[in-house]
């Protein structure tokens, strides 16, 4: 019997020669392939900038300085989300202030929201929690009249759809993750998208440290250019080989949601049936890409949550607690940051398991995982 991964990222033959011919051309840092990538990226999520970065986490960072955000700003997020998410408000200095999430999506929603602004709010961050597309529509209703910022954490999101178009375009600023452990990897980096040309122009600049002239255009001159150094800035760049790797991915992604959302039926109906068993679906308004399929363990199941991951464990088979709640970490005990009613978050965190799923995963393996969920004892 092998070992079942919870997810492993779906590489080949063209990815290797893709960073070997990067590799061969000299430019190994940010370079050509960064900005074709950023062009790529930007085409094929709808949006008018792409800024390519280190990571989904120095995107976020970027996106709240573009935006303004700092000290005095409260900034509303989802608990249940990875800890990036608020720790990000924090290195802006604003104040995490966090909202409960909808039960059967894990996202926030108007009414989580609305219950926990505050008169200093200035931004929100909506997630799509595990590829499950936010109600960004909905949202926009609260915070565009308030003149508040709303931010997109769409990390999980690749290749999910929000009423017919890409994640992230309904957002004011969005960013992306490129960590293995999401659909499109290039092993650490990410992305951050807006229409806001300002906004793009100065996310550009920050992640270069703010300089007058980028490595790439100081390549062309042939007397030492003089720069010089706009603002105190930061060291977020991507390099030409992961750039490589995101343009062989960025081909492959529609294939890679359809091979994960016929997957995803599959568990669903397997699993229906079985009693105390809720799987993670689509919303009404969109199309997620299940970047996590999770199931919410209830009352009439078999076993508890962690008697779950126990039995599949037995069996060599990788799962994983649910989406985890950022206001009961050790980092978060102590801070300003405002927890107020999360009950759903605490809920969902303790109650929910993520099932293997990726890319490459046999009908054998799905089988393996289905009858140790669907088992009566
Ligand atoms: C993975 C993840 C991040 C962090 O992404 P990195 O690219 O690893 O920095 C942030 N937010 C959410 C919701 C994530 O799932």
């Amino acid at each position: 019997m092998t070992r079942i991964d919870v997810m492993r990222p779906w590489l080949g033959a063209e990815e290797i020669a893709a960073v070997t011919a990067a590799l061969e051309s000299g430019w190994i840092a940010q370079g050509p392939r960064v900005a074709e990538f950023e062009k790529a990226f930007a085409s094929r999520m709808g949006v008018e900038h792409a800024v390519a970065v280190s990571s989904c986490t120095t995107g976020l960072h970027l996106a709240l300085v573009v935006a303004g955000i700092g000290p005095g700003d409260d900034v509303v997020v989802p608990s249940f989300s990875f800890i990036a998410t608020a720790n990000a408000v924090r290195y802006v200095g604003a104040r995490p202030v966090f909202a409960d999430v909808d039960r059967i999506t894990g996202n926030i929603d108007a009414d989580t929201v609305k219950t926990v602004l505050t008169p200093n709010t200035r931004a929100v961050i909506a997630v799509d929690q595990g590829g499950v597309p936010v109600g960004l529509d909905d949202l926009r209703r609260v915070t565009d009249p308030l003149g508040i910022v709303l931010i997109e954490d769409a990390a999980c999101g690749a290749g999910a759809n929000y009423r017919g178009r890409p994640v992230g375009v309904g957002s004011d600023i969005a960013a992306w993750s490129f960590h293995p452990r999401k659909i499109l990897t290039t092993g650490e980096g990410g992305m951050v998208t807006t229409d806001r040309a300002t906004w793009a122009d100065r996310a550009r600049a920050l992640r270069e440290h703010a300089t007058s002239k980028s490595a790439a255009s100081r390549h062309q001159d042939t007397l030492p250019a003089a720069e010089s150094y706009t603002e105190v800035a930061y060291n977020y760049r991507m390099t030409d080989l992961q750039a490589a790797v995101g343009l062989v991915q960025l081909g492959r992604l529609d294939e890679v949601v359809a091979r994960r959302r016929e997957l995803a039926a599959k568990y669903r109906a397997a699993l229906e049936s079985v009693p105390g068993l809720r799987c993670v679906a689509d919303p009404d308004d969109g199309e997620g890409n299940f970047q996590s399929f999770w199931v919410e363990v209830g009352p009439d199941a078999a076993h508890t949550r962690d008697g779950y991951l126990r039995e599949l464990a037995s069996r060599d088979i990788s799962a994983r607690r649910g989406i985890m709640a950022t206001h009961l970490q050790p980092a978060y005990a102590g801070s300003d940051a405002v927890v107020g009613d999360l009950t759903v978050t605490e809920h969902l965190t303790s109650s929910t398991l993520i099932l293997p799923l990726f890319h490459a995963m046999s009908e054998n393996d799905h089988g393996r995982v289905v009858e140790v969920m669907a088992s009566r004892s």
